[in-house]
């Protein structure tokens, strides 16, 4: 098996979860023996999310998708953001706030649950009112927790923790777009996106009624 970050061995990792019979829970309780908090923090492509979204749906998986409404690269009140957030919904994940410090109105589109979008080590485990934090101390623990950010696994990839059941419980944090575009580097995988972003803009200009002739 070669750790790479694509749709190939992302399905092995959820592969490898199920063969360590995890079991993927959302932050609605507190963690139990085989807890997996599959948590998505949307931070550049709303495609991207859905695309991972269906594969997941596909391996029998929920997750929880933390999405931005102060996002700079995507706008969860156009068309294209409606449509994003129903369909993780109708595929059954749950939707919670990815949120910028110190900002964390949550409106109907969410479940009460908040991610911090680059957080602060000091405020990041702080308690919100009415929501939970998934950094709180109960859900956040350096031996509980993996993340994929900038395309690289601080301990190693965890799909043979994962099948192993070497963990008790496990936060794992993904970012769809690191998974969805190809690439062997955070920049080319960035570059990668970029690309299929001229290409869908290029058709939004042109359903503008833009002149691209
Ligand atoms: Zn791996
Ligand atoms: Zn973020």
């Amino acid at each position: 098996m070669t750790c790479r970050f694509d749709l190939e061995h992302y399905r092995e990792l959820l592969a490898a979860a199920r063969d360590g019979d995890y079991r993927f829970a959302l932050f609605e309780h507190e963690p139990e023996q085989g807890d997996i908090f599959l948590r998505h923090d949307v931070d550049l492509s709303l495609e991207a999310a859905v695309e991972l979204a269906e594969v997941e749906a596909g391996a029998g998986v929920i997750a929880t998708y933390f999405l931005m409404t102060q996002s700079v690269f995507y706008n969860l009140a156009s068309p294209i953001g409606v449509r994003a957030l129903n369909r993780l919904r109708e595929l059954g994940h749950a939707v919670g706030l990815h949120a910028v410090w110190p900002g964390a109105e949550l409106d109907e589109r969410f479940d009460p649950v908040v991610a911090w979008h680059n957080p602060e080590e000091s405020t990041m485990s702080q308690p919100i009112d009415g929501a939970v934090n998934v950094m709180e101390p109960r859900f956040f623990a350096p031996a509980h927790y993996r993340s994929d950010s900038n395309q690289h696994w601080r301990s190693g990839c965890p799909h043979q923790a994962l099948a192993e059941r070497a963990v008790e419980w496990l936060q794992l944090l993904v970012h769809p777009e690191i998974w969805v575009y190809p690439g062997d580097s955070m920049r080319e995988t960035m570059l990668a996106m970029l690309a299929a972003e001229r290409d869908r803009r290029l058709v939004q200009l042109a359903e503008d009624r833009i002149d691209l002739s």
